[in-house]
């Protein structure tokens, strides 16, 4: 299962090898990144011998916005966006902690106005943590890229063509010597990373910018709402937060399905907790794991079972 070209994906309906998968150059989807997606992930427990979908519910409720906002033909209901998913890990057999990219894409030969025909492609993927586990968190700067807006090319679709923006920031970032970067709105406020949302603490409160602050209504964030509110008895506030208020901050992680829960240890190369992941970060990526994986039971309806 190890081989890359031995995997099999769902397309259209078919479950065909990877190599086997084609679609048209000159769809709007090559074009023009006319596709809308989600990154979900599976967590294999190995005691209950079971692969746990993490909030698929909440995945294909973003992805059906995506497709509304984008105004494409609706094809696929949630139930068999769910049963395509649930086919093609079963038919990959994977028993080990997996990401699966679900796209819904444009197909045939019009262009960035078509509507349809649409098509569908599921691929699984194995996947371990995004950052290495001996690695204590990452560095970040400000990009000097700005986060695109809601009134011009929103960040709540999350359409592949808005990646274009994570793209310049990310690498600009690489480029400088950064692991990743930190993007600031159009009023100059911060906004989220390439890929993850942004979360400080100060004073032992967890502060994460608002859903109107441009970013991608992450379904990690809202995990780590309830859970620091429910198990940790922490005070969350939804609120624009600043530039400054990142060099100040007591903590700083970012979170996402791909990335879990990282911490940034710098911004702008100023130490966040003398460089260190910290307390509030480390018991929130704990619970995040355990919950995950199906461990903790209180959670157990938040996970769809593969197998
Ligand atoms: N922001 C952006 C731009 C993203 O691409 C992602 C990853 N999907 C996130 C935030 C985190 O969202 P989620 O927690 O739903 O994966």
């Amino acid at each position: 299962m190890s081989n890359e070209f031995d995997r099999k994906i769902w397309l259209n309906g078919n479950i065909i090898s990877v190599c086997d998968a084609k679609i048209n150059v000159l769809s709007p989807t090559c074009q023009f990144g006319a596709n809308v997606f989600e990154g979900i992930r599976c967590y294999w427990n190995d005691n209950h011998k079971q692969l746990y979908a993490f909030k698929l519910k909440e995945h294909y409720k973003r992805l059906r916005n995506s497709i509304k906002m984008m105004r494409f033909e609706e094809k696929y209901t949630v139930n068999q966006m769910e049963e395509g998913l649930i086919e093609i890990v079963k038919a990959n057999d994977y028993k080990e902690d997996i990401a699966v990219r679900q796209t819904v894409y444009l197909d045939g030969f019009g262009s960035w106005n078509s509507f349809g025909p649409i098509g569908m492609c599921i691929n699984p993927i194995p996947k371990k943590r995004s950052y290495d586990e001996g690695k204590k968190g990452i560095h970040c700067c400000i990009s000097s890229w700005e986060r695109i807006n809601d009134a011009s090319l929103s960040p709540r679709i999350k359409v592949g063509a808005n990646y274009i923006n994570s793209r310049l920031a990310q690498l600009e970032a690489m480029r400088n010597g950064y692991d990743s970067s930190i993007l600031l709105n159009n009023y100059g406020k911060v906004s989220e990373a390439p890929g993850s949302c942004i979360f400080i603490v100060r004073d032992r409160q967890l502060i994460t910018p608002p859903i109107t602050a441009s970013i991608l209504e992450s379904i990690t964030r809202a995990t780590i709402i309830e859970i620091a509110e429910k198990e940790f008895n922490l005070k969350v506030s939804e609120r624009e937060v600043e530039r400054t208020e990142l060099y100040i901050a007591d903590e700083i992680f970012l979170c996402g399905t791909a990335m879990e829960i990282v911490s940034v240890l710098s911004v702008d190369k100023l130490e966040i907790n003398q460089g260190n992941p910290g307390i509030t970060t480390t018991k929130l990526r704990n619970k995040y794991f355990e919950i995950v994986r199906g461990t903790n039971r209180r959670y157990i309806n938040w996970l769809t079972p593969i197998y």
